[in-house]
């Protein structure tokens, strides 16, 4: 039992680095922990004042003797922040990170609220005067005009700035119909919601919808044990189109209906207009957005609303969980096997299994949404330790699911096809093209050319500064995809200074110029991360797609998530093994996600919808299970494989990297931790313990950084997960390393450059 609390008076952001040490006297320290509200005396006259306990230690850091006790634990209801700080030191235990890092991951930056005027457009036409403007403006061919026009049939006020990133329009059309008396440009002082103002009197518009039976036996089910006051996690697994939406929109309905609040985590790229727009509607003022765009201020601001009740539902990204909501009803997460819901930082959490502690603490249900359930969260459907929901059919009457079709790339080129686009997929887009239908074609790899290689020396032109080559794009310049370094494209090989140059692989830049060669006839866009860059472009490039303003949309994987396109009969998905090789446990189960959700894309209205997915390993698993749509046979063949290789969930693995500017600095201190990981698995506690490595990490040099990795494996979860023996958990890991490393350092003269990151793949 720890003997000193550290206390924050006044809990911020701004704060955390700074608490007090108070002595915890006898009586309470086993019930003082990390988010309790104690009351202290504090500064000179030692007025009673009460903060929040961040942290435990045994030491006092100083002169014990002048350390002040605690004076009791502050009675009242346990208030949003107190939860917020307990996730945090949760995040701590579980994730490796210091807690002032997690305290920074859950509190939001404070700053000074100030009014900021917004503007919003408002339609002044009557229905039939709208649906006339509409037309007039189709006539016209002001595609743009159009867009907007068609957008305030459903919603007839709009904020200015998302009208004109989301819609992509320009100030000047929208100017002309201003004058003319069509719109109005009002002007409102507002909190800075990205969505507000327009919401109010907006609500009930949702035309509502019937729900279909497998739909209504999940809601029932959810909604029976909820109000039997059973609090537990639910794996909502249907296809895409298959109304998980509406479920959630009916759970927050229920939930909302108690008193309670709902966090709904999107991924980030999901969060588009469109969905904006669905939820406004349904919920009106009473919801919230966050997404990564938000300045530190707008997010404030936003958990405020949320603290305050003005909000009772917020959807994001993964940060969204830390919304401090004091009721917290129910966590929904939607597309639940994305790799967005990891943090890249420290500490790195998983927004699933922190929502599930965080849940735990709030009384509150967790909902997880997926039409490719990761492998982990269907592994403890199967064994009923979710509640679990399969929606097989999709919502939309007449809607089927698309015949898929694998193309064996390797006999097209054994009978003389040596392009990109197999026989039978030119034939269906020149098909699909006569009947005026939308194609999407898939690649996941940007830019032109994947890499410059000599002809003479054999050498491909590399990055300096990573491990990687450089992609050659469109306008002549090599570019690092990792690091962003960029070259024009050399005249000649900077090895052997042989002219022979040729590029090799293709990017999504190449395709397009294919495809115009090919189609010429067809209109086309493009969407990857280099034309999306600008603020706004991703929805406008789906916008313009969606009224059909082109023909074929070719994109990475950013075109796979989204929205209903009801005119896409056609997907073609170019190289599904892109993906296959990567030296990562997971890609397997990417691949298969990937696949099922591009095809997905396909004949999502009345119109039947075709799929080709052209590959070389025809034979892969994950490809035959993609192309049957074999969710459970997917899912045998995966485990059957972690299962023999010793991967999660079959077992716990853990990665701890070392990373340093100085190569032989990264292999000298990986070397002392290896010996030292060795010894403590010796002892009897860790002995089940598995250490494999130390390696070279997949892209070894990255940013001029060298990385060596060392995994863990274990068989027994606990181990490693730090909820058995505290020993070996990654916080005890992460300190005793690091304390070892500091004593030895002076020896072997380190810089201190070596970062230590523990991870839960
Ligand atoms: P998902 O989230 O599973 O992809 P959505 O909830 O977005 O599916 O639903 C797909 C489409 O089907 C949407 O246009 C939605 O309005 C519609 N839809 C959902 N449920 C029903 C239903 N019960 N009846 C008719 N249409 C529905
Ligand atoms: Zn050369
Ligand atoms: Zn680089």
């Amino acid at each position: 039992m720890a003997e000193f609390a550290h206390v924050i008076i006044d809990i911020s952001h701004e704060k955390v680095d700074r608490p007090f040490t108070y002595r915890i006297p006898e009586p309470l320290r086993e019930q003082v922990h990390a988010g309790c509200l104690v009351d202290v005396p504090f500064g000179k006259g030692n007025r009673v004042r009460s903060g929040y306990v961040v942290d435990l230690s045994d030491q006092a850091g100083y002169d014990p003797s002048k350390i002040k006790e605690i004076a009791g634990i502050h009675a009242g209801s346990v208030s949003a922040e107190s939860q917020l700080i307990q996730v945090a030191w949760w995040m701590k235990e579980r994730y490796g990170s210091t807690m002032n890092q997690a305290l920074k991951t859950v509190l939001p930056v404070k700053q000074q609220i100030r009014q900021v005027s917004r503007r919003f457009l408002r339609c002044l036409l009557s229905p039939e005067e709208l649906e006339e403007e509409i037309q007039k403006a189709v006539k016209k061919g002001y595609k743009a005009r159009e867009r907007l026009l068609r957008a305030m049939v459903h919603t007839p006020v709009l904020p200015y700035d998302m009208a004109v990133s989301q819609l992509n329009l320009s100030p000047a059309s929208i100017r002309p119909l201003a004058e003319r008396g069509v719109i109005a440009i009002d002007t409102q002082f507002t909190y800075r919601n990205p969505a507000d103002g327009f919401l109010a009197g907006e609500k009930g518009k949702e035309p509502s919808i019937r729900l279909n039976d497998q739909q209504q036996a999940a809601v029932s089910q959810i909604c029976s044990e909820y109000d039997a006051g059973i609090r537990k996690t639910y794996l909502i697994h249907g296809i895409t189109g298959s109304g998980k939406t509406e479920i959630y929109m009916e759970l927050i309905d229920h939930v909302r209906s108690l008193g309670k609040q709902v966090i709904l985590l999107i991924p980030e790229i999901s969060l588009t207009y469109q969905t904006v727009m669905r939820f406004c509607r349904r919920f009106g003022g009473q919801v919230s957005f966050i997404n990564s765009r938000l300045s530190a201020g707008e997010k404030y601001d936003q958990f405020e609303r949320a603290r305050k009740g003005e909000i009772q539902i917020m959807i994001g990204p993964r940060s969204a969980l830390f919304t401090p909501f004091k009721q917290l009803g129910l966590i929904i997460i939607d597309e639940e096997h994305e790799g967005a819901y990891k943090s890249e930082l420290t500490p790195r959490y998983h927004a699933r299994e922190t929502a599930q502690y965080r849940a735990a603490l709030s009384q509150a249900s967790v909902v997880l949404g997926s039409a490719t359930p990761s492998v982990e969260s269907y592994s403890r459907a199967v064994s009923g330790l979710y509640g679990y929901f399969r929606i097989t059919r999709r919502a939309k009457a007449n809607s089927v699911l698309p015949q898929i079709q694998v193309v064996d790339m390797r006999r097209e080129l054994k009978e003389g096809n040596r392009s990109v686009f197999s026989r039978i997929l030119q034939q269906r887009i020149q098909e699909t093209l006569k009947r005026q239908e939308q194609v999407m074609l898939f690649l996941n790899r940007r830019g032109y050319s994947q890499f410059l290689s000599c002809r003479s020396c054999g050498e491909a032109i590399k990055c300096p500064h990573c491990d990687v080559t450089l992609t050659l794009h469109q306008n002549q310049r090599l570019v690092c995809h990792y690091c962003g370094y960029q070259i024009p494209r050399p005249g000649a090989c900077p090895v052997c200074q042989s002219p022979y140059l040729a590029p090799f692989g293709t990017g999504t830049e190449k395709i397009e110029a294919m495809v115009r060669e090919t189609f010429p006839s067809a209109r086309v866009l493009r969407m990857d991360l280099d034309t999306t860059s600008k603020k706004g472009s991703h929805d406008g490039i789906l916008a313009a797609f969606g009224a059909h303003e082109a023909d074929i949309l070719i994109g990475t994987q950013m075109i796979v998530k989204g929205h209903d396109f009801p005119a896409v009969t056609l997907v073609g998905i170019l190289a599904a093994d892109l993906s296959l090789y990567a030296p990562d446990y997971r890609c397997g189960e990417r691949t298969f996600q990937l696949l099922t959700q591009a095809a997905g894309r396909a004949g999502r209205d009345a119109r039947a919808g075709e799929v080709m997915i052209q590959t070389y390993s025809p034979d892969h698993y994950c490809i035959q299970a993609a192309a049957a749509q074999d969710y459970d046979g997917f899912y045998e063949k995966e485990m059957a494989y972690r299962r023999l290789l010793g991967y999660p969930p079959a077992s716990a693995l853990m990665t701890l990297t070392v990373s340093s500017q100085e190569e032989a600095m990264a292999e000298k201190a990986m070397g002392v931790i290896h010996r030292w990981m060795k010894d403590a698995t010796a002892r009897e506690s860790a002995s089940s313990l598995q250490l494999i490595g130390p390696v070279n990490a997949p892209i070894y040099k990255l940013n001029d950084i060298y990385r060596k990795i060392l995994y863990m494996k274990c068989k027994n979860c606990a181990i490693i997960s730090g909820e058995d023996c505290g020993e070996m958990s990654p916080y005890r890991i992460l300190i005793q390393v690091r304390k070892w490393l500091e004593e030895r350092w002076k020896t072997v003269g380190a810089d201190g450059t070596v970062a230590l990151l523990f991870d839960f793949p």
